[in-house]
Order: structure tokens, then C-alpha cells, then sequence
């Protein structure tokens, strides 16, 4: 890959708006901080990354972007811990991601370390927007769309490498229930659901809505094909817990291989839970919801970290799930909390 420069471009923001941000009132990905990342691949290669003040920009109504959807991003949260240090959880894994997810649309790999020195530099200007506190954190949101002009249906030439910010609070996730999905599908097989492609967001919004209608937050996908096993929701991977046994999906070529997921299979090897990573039936969740063995069912994602899941539904049949004192859900969240803020020893190196 041939790279420019190293040098990162800084153009500070005149002002700050910071003194207008209500921290203890924000939802979720609506406010943005002062700077942002730019960095454009033209010529066959990404130029000089910029961080300027953050704003809108101009693109060519043509840009292939709006037209065949080329666009690819990640989320990832920077944490202040109470001696003041920033942390990020896992960022290599993001970074391979996006990568991961750009090749299979045909977007160029974006550098290494310019990835990581651009990350850098903006988060040392936007320090003061992280916030202390188990909850408080910075939503970090690289991504890349093609920016070439032009409508015939290939892969642009030119792009744009982004990376915005959002502070984010604690929040409580309230009751999340799934519906299980009998007809419409995520992903398919050879396709771009292990992507962190846009359109997959984009495709998601209509069946959601139906479930939304129906009282349900997210979708649990099942497999395309056969619609008989369970894979993993709107934007986090699932768990199920059955008696003391903890299961989830393998990851494969439809599902996002999710940073938290990859870490709570970490954290149950370590403490010794009984874990299976295999194909989950439908069928099996069922019988075991009707015969009181199924305890939990938790997403794990970057936004939420653990999400419990307090019933489901399908076929027209709704299921509750009991509440636990000692639930696997809240267990994985103190542990992945405590490394995220620097309260717990790193074992495994995950803060960077
Ligand atoms: N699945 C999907 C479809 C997602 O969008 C996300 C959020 N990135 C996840 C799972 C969870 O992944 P992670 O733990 O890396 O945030």
C-alpha cells in the first residue's frame, strides 16, 4: 500500500461549543465534538489526514456514495478513568474491521498508522468532552464513503476517511425485547453481513418497524436459508443461557464479529463458564423457555455493552424471561466495565 505522509494536518477550532452541551442530558449520537478526522484517497492513495473543525462538507450530488452505497464504518468509545487518563477498549480490532469491511466492498484499505495517530491526535483535542463516571464515555465513528462523481456502477476511485465523535452517558437500555424473526432475513450467505456496511443498517429499518409495532425493540435474525437457527440482533451479537450453559452463534460470513462478544467469550473462559460457541436452534430456545431451563438471553455490542433481554417473541407467542439476582448479563457487564475504566487488571491487554 503506498502511503503519503505520516504528518496529520490540524486546523483547531476557534471556540469551543462544549459550554452549550448538557452532559447530563444527552441521547444517544446527536451531539458531536468540535474537531472531526478527514482524510481523502485520490491519485491511488490516501493524502495527508486533516482534523478540522467538525461540520458539513460538500459532495457531488453524482458521489457513488449516495448511488451503490459504498460505505463502511465502525464504532468504538474512549473512557476517562479518575486519574484523568483516556483509554480506548480494543481498537485494533475495529481497525481490522473496517478494513475487513472495506475490502469486501471494494473501498481501499485505509493505513494503519494513520489510523491510529489521527485517533490519537483528536482525542487529545477533545479530552475535555470525556466525561468521568461508569457510563460516560466518547462514541468514536470512523468511516469511509466513496466520494468520486459519477453514476456508472463500479468502484470509485476517490473516498473519504472520517472519524466524528459523540459523548455518550450511562443510560439505561429499559426492557429490550426481540422478536425472533420468521420471514425476513439480515444477511446472506456470500454476502456482506460480517461487514459493517451501511446498507445492511439501511435494510434492517423496515422489519424492525414491524417489530416495533408489535412491542418488540430489536430483531434476533435467524439463518437465511432456513430461518431455524439464531444468529444476531440489530446491533449486537446474542447470548443465550440455558440452565448453567452459556451459547452463542459461531461468527461467520452473515454475522458481525462483535468486539464484545469476542471479550465475554474471553471473560467465560476465564472464569470458568460452561460456554458453547455452536449453532443455537430455534426450536431448542423454545422448548427451553417453555421448560423454565432457559434463564437469559443478553446482547453484547459497543453501545450498550450488555444488553439483557427481558422476553421474546415468535409465532405470535410471546415469552418472558425470569429476572436473576445472579444473571451472567450483569456479571460480564461489571467485569467489562471495571477493565474499560481502569478499575480491574488488564489481563488480557485490551486498553490501549
Ligand atoms: N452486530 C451488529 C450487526 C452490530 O452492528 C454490532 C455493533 N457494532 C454488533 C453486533 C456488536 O459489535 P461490537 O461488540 O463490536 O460493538
Amino acid at each position: 500500500m503506498k502511503t503519503s505522509t505520516t504528518k496529520i494536518d490540524i486546523q483547531k477550532a476557534s471556540r469551543s461549543k462544549i459550554k452549550n452541551v448538557d452532559f447530563n442530558n444527552l441521547s444517544f449520537g446527536q451531539v458531536f465534538t468540535d474537531h472531526m478526522m478527514v482524510c481523502d484517497y485520490k491519485d491511488g492513495m490516501w493524502q495527508t489526514p486533516t482534523i478540522k473543525p467538525y461540520g458539513p462538507f460538500e459532495l457531488d450530488p453524482s458521489a457513488k456514495v449516495f448511488h451503490y452505497g459504498q460505505a463502511v464504518f465502525e464504532g468504538m468509545k474512549a473512557f476517562k478513568d479518575e486519574k484523568d487518563q483516556i483509554w480506548l477498549f480494543r481498537p485494533e480490532k475495529n481497525f481490522e474491521r473496517i478494513n475487513k469491511s472495506s475490502e469486501r466492498l471494494a473501498i481501499p484499505a485505509f493505513p494503519r498508522d494513520y489510523f491510529f495517530t489521527a485517533m490519537e491526535e483528536l482525542l487529545k483535542l477533545e479530552r475535555e468532552w470525556i466525561k468521568k463516571g461508569f457510563g460516560n464515555s466518547l462514541y468514536v465513528r470512523p468511516f469511509v464513503i466513496a466520494t468520486e462523481a459519477g453514476v456508472s456502477a463500479a468502484p470509485a476511485k476517490e473516498y473519504k476517511f472520517m472519524i466524528i465523535c459523540s459523548p455518550a452517558q450511562a443510560y439505561y437500555s429499559g426492557e429490550v425485547r426481540v422478536q425472533i424473526s420468521e420471514k425476513f432475513s439480515r444477511a446472506a450467505d456470500g454476502g456482506v453481513g460480517f461487514a459493517k456496511a451501511a446498507g445492511n443498517y439501511a435494510a434492517q429499518f423496515y422489519p424492525t418497524n414491524l417489530a416495533k409495532d408489535e412491542g418488540f425493540q430489536q430483531i434476533v435474525w435467524t439463518d437465511a436459508s432456513t430461518h431455524e437457527y439464531l444468529e444476531e440482533a440489530g446491533t449486537m451479537n446474542v447470548f443465550f443461557r440455558v440452565g448453567d450453559k452459556l451459547l452463542t452463534a459461531p461468527t461467520n460470513d452473515r454475522i458481525l464479529n462483535g468486539v464484545t462478544r469476542d471479550s465475554v467469550i474471553s471473560l467465560a473462559k476465564e472464569y470458568n463458564i460452561d460456554l458453547e460457541i455452536r449453532r443455537v436452534s430455534v426450536k431448542e430456545i423454545i422448548e427451553a423457555a417453555k421448560s423454565g431451563e432457559l434463564k437469559e438471553m443478553f446482547g453484547s455490542g459497543t453501545a450498550t455493552v450488555i444488553n439483557p433481554i427481558s422476553g421474546f417473541g415468535y409465532a405470535g407467542e410471546k415469552y418472558e424471561l425470569p429476572k436473576l439476582e445472579d444473571s451472567y448479563a450483569r456479571f460480564f457487564k461489571d467485569k467489562l466495565t471495571k477493565i474499560q475504566y481502569n478499575q480491574a487488571e488488564d489481563k488480557f491487554g485490551w486498553r490501549y
